[in-house]
């Protein structure tokens, strides 16, 4: 029985990469549902190509279009739109498997109600779990779904962990575990003097030395927002204590992480900078599948480095550390405010030091609240912060 896969967010960099490795396993494979927000263009071809059931664009207008594209072509794919098009295709019982690649919190409802229908769940959009921790976890755990983390370091965790063969999400519990180290490549700017980070163009900040991203995660790579909303992501994914997640500097992303356990073995996982290997290991769990990455060639890496990160230099990473000491709403307001001084800086209406300083701003203007059990207390928290950023953008001169 092939595996019928939704990709949210099909037009993406991570949705892209989970296309070629489909395309390599058509025996497996097939396409349930493509989503995007408004790139008609590669959602049409993309359509054409695999012949989902259902495509769904966020934009109602861009969904109008696809719809007419779609029929001028005679293709019997149904568009749908909107939030509810998302969540509808997530949780339609004839799909088996949801690959969480939306950017930001646009995916928490639809990866959310995939979950809620025991889907297998393929999570890059670490956005949704750093917004939703407790609730998502739970709904993982009362409906059966199955959590297969992509993100690059959460997966090599996760291949890391003892046991992850009975159970999806093992976390720490006292199987000799000791720590997660959480590798970070620092970005471009790792090495740049401090005085000048606030000079940085949004060219210069998207182009990452070793992974080829989004927009949006390039930013937070550079700032290390990334790697901050990582920690949360591996706390509540893992069931580890802040204290136990290490974050290691280490500039060429080969290790993408590790897992230190009591007998003194440190286990990591190591591998070609591309994120078709955490897609394809988590498409195919717990069976392996070829994914087109080339093969890691262990003579020709000079050196492997690693180092502290430097807080001073990197106060998102700071900021993230805080907000899930403070817990409640603190995670939520934090990602809210950062992309929303994403959005700004790759306007360059801020410079790229003022992306924390929204954060902070506004993680000290918005009211922490402790209820975090329900989506609508969510989202409500998510809507505040966003007005509270954007208002501090345009009133200060930041
Ligand atoms: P991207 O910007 O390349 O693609 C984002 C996708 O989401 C696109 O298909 C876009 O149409 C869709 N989208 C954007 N806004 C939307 C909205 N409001 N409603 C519905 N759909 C919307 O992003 P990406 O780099 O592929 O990252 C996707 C997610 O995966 C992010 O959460 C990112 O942190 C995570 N991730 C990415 C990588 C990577 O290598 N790109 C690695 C690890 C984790
Ligand atoms: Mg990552």
């Amino acid at each position: 029985m092939k595996q019928s896969i939704t990709i949210l967010g099909s037009t993406g960099s991570i949705g892209l990469s989970t296309l070629d490795i489909i395309a390599r396993h058509p025996a497996k494979y097939k396409v349930f549902a493509l989503t995007a927000n408004k790139n008609i263009d590669v959602l049409e071809q993309q359509c054409l190509q695999w012949q989902p059931l259902f495509a769904v664009m966020c934009d109602e207008r861009s969904a109008g279009q696809l719809k007419q594209r779609l029929h001028n072509k005679a293709l019997s794919t149904v568009v749908l739109s909107g939030v509810s098009g998302l969540a509808a295709v997530a949780s339609d019982v004839a799909t088996d498997c949801v690959v969480a690649a939306i950017v930001g919190a646009a995916g928490l409802v639809p990866t959310l109600a995939a979950a809620k229908k025991g889907k297998r769940v393929l999570l890059a959009n670490k956005e949704a779990l750093v917004m939703s921790g407790q609730l998502f976890m739970d709904t993982v755990r009362h409906n059966q779904a199955q959590l297969l983390p992509v993100d690059s370091e959460h997966n090599a965790i996760f291949q890391c962990l003892p046991d992850n063969c009975d159970n999806a999400m093992p976390g720490k519990s006292n199987k000799g575990v000791k720590k997660l180290l959480l590798t970070a490549s620092g970005g471009p700017f790792r090495t740049l003097p401090v005085d000048d980070l606030h000079m940085v163009t949004p060219a210069q900040a998207v182009a990452h030395p070793n992974w080829n991203m989004g927009k949006k995660i390039s930013v937070d790579s550079a700032t290390m927002m990334n790697k901050g909303l990582e920690l949360i992501e591996a706390h509540w994914l893992f069931g580890v204590a802040l204290e136990d997640i290490e974050v290691v500097i280490h500039p060429q992303s080969i290790v993408h992480s590790m897992v230190t356990y009591n007998d003194g073995s440190v286990l990591a996982q190591l591998g070609n900078p591309d994120m078709r290997t955490p897609i394809a290991n988590a498409l195919a769990w717990p069976e392996r599948i070829e994914s087109g990455v080339l093969p890691l060639d262990i003579f020709n890496i000079a050196r492997l480095e690693f180092e502290r990160p430097d807080l001073n230099r990197f106060p998102c990473l700071r900021l993230c550390y805080a907000a899930i000491k403070t817990g409640g709403t603190a995670s939520i307001v934090l990602n809210a405010a950062n992309e929303v001084a994403v959005d700004a800086f790759l306007a360059t209406r801020i410079a790229f030091t003022s992306i924390a300083c929204v954060v902070e701003e506004t993680l000290s203007r918005a009211s922490i609240s402790a209820d975090i059990s329900s989506l609508a207390s969510i989202l409500a928290a998510d809507k505040t912060a966003r007005a509270i950023a954007e208002k501090y953008i345009s009133t200060c001169q930041v």
